[in-house]
């Protein structure tokens, strides 16, 4: 029965404290859990200073029955608090603590009140006035310690003050019947502050609480890319840094790869951003449809995936997992009925094989990818252990380039263009030279790309510009200069204008002057490279697509540029003589330019027989090592002067440096 009772009890309690959210009982608990000693030291002296000035009117047992018990406990209940103060609760843990302090504060004043109003009844007037005093302040600390925990504090106010100011008012003593008023008073006024007090109570839990939503849904947000919902950079690195820690505390393996889309620049530029950024999503569906959980898709920025992969998987099975991506990627997507065809290209590093650092293993990747995406686009590739002096090489490059006096260390070579009908220089290409003191003499092949990574490209560009421009005003009028400009050059209106002020700050007419771009360049972007190559072309300058043939150009894409002449790569030029894909692809190359209304230049002329094939098809302008390499300024004065005198090409065989063979097959 009493069980019953006290059961019913306890679920009023735990009921009641079941109301309030999980972040305000998290927030009462800890404020109450705080106060906890600071009560019990607060009720253990007003006890004892009740039952020692009282002790001389009242029986020992009634003295000092209840403070002896309320000591035990107290101290018991501190010692508990003390061991488990710094212990996490759950939220039940802490409802239940709740419900328990409110329980307590309704039977410990019950007890304490009955205690004191007895030894009221038996208490001299002195006592009683002790007796007031010591319930009405250990009262109002108390109420103010659970401020936050309305109920116990009004039912300690309740228990306590009711029957105390009944007893003061019945007593007929003036004194204590003032006390009693005053202490009426002054209750109703601590129980209104604290009805006021917990109620911004409330409100401050609960707004902090949602901040803190806030704040974490931007916390995903910043960690999530908005366009695919993947893992952004940030998450990538930071999920990088803790696999790595893990991977070496348990010997494990594990592999970053590295995914860049081929072409999608072009479906961007062709379609517009909308398309691509379906395309993107599209891509990450597959992505995550095709790979497990233990492989972590991110995507680090525009067409660029990082793939974590914690299985321990053998080089050759991580390969066939790439396998699988870029044939998947393979499969044509539609998006908005366009039927889009790109490919990606991966480049994979492992933990611990080739690097130990998140930072290296990364680089490795993405050298592993850059590497790749020459030699074997649109599939998978490793990071071998080789590969790595030539990254070190490129890092040394790279502080070399930083650190260099570019000005002193780079110069300018010249190879001529030959017009084949004419047998003249018609113009000459300009190709940087680098003596570097740290690293020695480095290949424009090399350096310039690597300068493009740095961001040092721009300053190199200019420097060469003005070089080759101080040069080309020596040389006769109808000589043009051939120029090469890097991606980064025409990626922004501002270093177009640079370079434009240093062609007009020249003695050089700007009509003179071609600028060759490759067709890789012209293709990143292709609206920002058309309005680039527009404004030099306004200055009067010619505009030649480089290397044409090796990059992933259409030609409706191509018909987007101003062009005035395309350079057909060197590689379809190789023994042109012996293969017939490459004669095919030359001579519809050469017709292709002949309706463009374009002029068309044959780069990599080495032998007679490769000229003679070149000739009979109709090509006009050429250039090889078949009548010279890239020489310096001072060395070309034998072409130059062969020129002036008109005279056949092979009057110029005297010079030694250019070695031009017999021009005329
Ligand atoms: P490119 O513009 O295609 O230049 C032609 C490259 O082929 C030159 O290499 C030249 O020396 C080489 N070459 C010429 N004729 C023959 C031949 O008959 N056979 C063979 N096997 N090679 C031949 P180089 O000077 O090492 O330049 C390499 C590349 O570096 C250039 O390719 C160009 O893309 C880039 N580059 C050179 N100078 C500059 C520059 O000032 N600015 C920029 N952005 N790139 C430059
Ligand atoms: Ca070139
Ligand atoms: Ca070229």
């Amino acid at each position: 029965m009493i069980a019953e009772i006290i059961k019913k009890i306890w679920d009023l309690y735990y009921i009641r404290s079941r109301e309030n959210g999980p972040e305000i009982v998290r927030a009462q608990y800890e404020a109450c859990s705080s106060h906890l000693p600071l009560i019990h030291v607060i009720l253990l002296t007003s006890i004892w200073g009740v039952s020692l000035t009282s002790k001389d009117c009242a029986p020992a047992w009634l003295a000092f029955s209840v403070p002896v018990v309320f000591t035990v406990f107290s101290v018991m209940r501190i010692v508990h608090w003390t061991s488990t103060r710094s212990r996490f609760m759950t939220i039940g843990q802490a409802r239940k603590a709740m419900a328990r302090t409110r329980l307590l504060g309704g039977l410990l004043p019950v007890v304490v009140s009955c205690w004191a109003l007895a030894l009221f009844e038996v208490g001299d007037h002195v006592v009683r006035v002790n007796i007031a005093y010591f319930m009405a302040i250990s009262g109002v600390c108390i109420v103010v310690f659970l401020m936050h925990l309305r109920i116990a504090a009004y039912q300690i106010a309740i228990i306590v003050y009711v029957p105390l100011i009944g007893r003061l008012l019945l007593t007929g003593d003036t004194a204590l019947m003032t006390m009693g008023i005053n202490l009426a008073v002054a209750s109703a006024m601590l129980l209104t502050i604290v009805y006021v007090q917990s109620r911004h109570f409330r409100e401050a839990v609960y707004s902090k609480a949602a901040l803190q939503k806030a704040s974490e849904h931007n916390q995903t947000l910043a960690n999530l890319d908005s366009l695919t919902g993947l893992p952004n950079r940030r998450l990538f690195f930071s999920n990088l840094d803790d696999e790595i820690a893990f991977a070496q505390k348990n010997s494990r393996r594990l592999a970053v790869g590295i995914l860049d889309l081929d072409g999608f620049k072009a479906v961007n530029d062709l379609h517009g951003h909308n398309i691509g950024d379906q395309l993107l999503m599209q891509v990450a569906e597959r992505l995550n449809g095709v790979l497990g959980s233990h492989v972590l898709v991110s995507r680090l920025g525009g067409d660029e995936f990082a793939l974590l992969i914690k299985s321990r998987n053998s080089n050759s099975e991580l390969l066939l997992t790439g396998e699988k991506i870029c044939s998947v990627l393979r499969t044509p997507f539609f998006v908005e009925d366009v039927r889009i065809s790109i490919s990606g290209s991966i480049g994979y590093a492992v933990y611990p094989d080739v690097a130990r650092t998140p930072h290296e293993l990364y680089e490795c990747a993405d050298y592993a990818l850059y590497q790749n995406k020459r030699a074997n686009r649109g599939y998978p590739g490793l990071f071998a252990k080789e590969q790595a002096h030539e990254l070190e090489a490129r890092s040394m490059i790279e502080q070399a380039i930083r650190a260099a006096d570019l000005e002193k260390e780079l110069t300018v070579h010249f190879q001529p263009i030959i017009d084949i009908r004419s047998h003249r220089v018609a113009a000459l290409e300009a190709l940087a030279r680098w003596e570097s003191p740290m690293v020695g003499t480095v290949s424009p092949a090399v350096f310039i790309p690597i300068a493009e990574r740095s961001g040092k490209v721009g300053e190199i560009t200019l420097i060469l510009l003005k070089k080759a421009l101080a040069v080309a005003s020596e040389w006769p009028r109808d000589v043009n200069l051939s120029f090469n400009l890097s991606a980064h050059d025409v990626s922004s209106v501002e270093r177009v204008a640079k370079l434009a002020a240093v062609v007009m700050q020249s003695r050089v007419d700007p009509r003179r002057i071609d600028f060759e771009i490759t067709e890789t360049a012209a293709m990143g972007n292709v609206a920002q490279t058309r309005a680039a190559v527009a404004a030099l072309k306004t200055l009067g300058c010619g505009i030649s697509l480089d290397d044409f043939g090796t990059g992933f150009s259409s030609l409706t894409q191509l018909h987007a540029f101003p062009l005035t002449t395309i350079k057909i790569d060197r590689s379809f030029v190789s023994e042109l003589d012996k293969k017939p894909a490459s004669y095919k692809i030359v001579k519809s190359l050469l017709a292709l330019s002949r309706d463009m209304g374009v002029e068309c230049i044959v780069e990599g002329v080495e032998t007679a027989e490769e000229l003679a094939v070149v000739t009979g098809l109709g090509g006009r302008y050429v250039q090889g090592y078949y009548w010279s390499p890239p020489v310096p300024a001072s060395e070309l004065g034998a072409f130059l002067s062969a020129r002036k005198a008109d005279a056949p090409a092979h009057d110029v065989s005297k010079s030694e440096t250019i070695k031009p063979r017999a021009l005329v097959s």
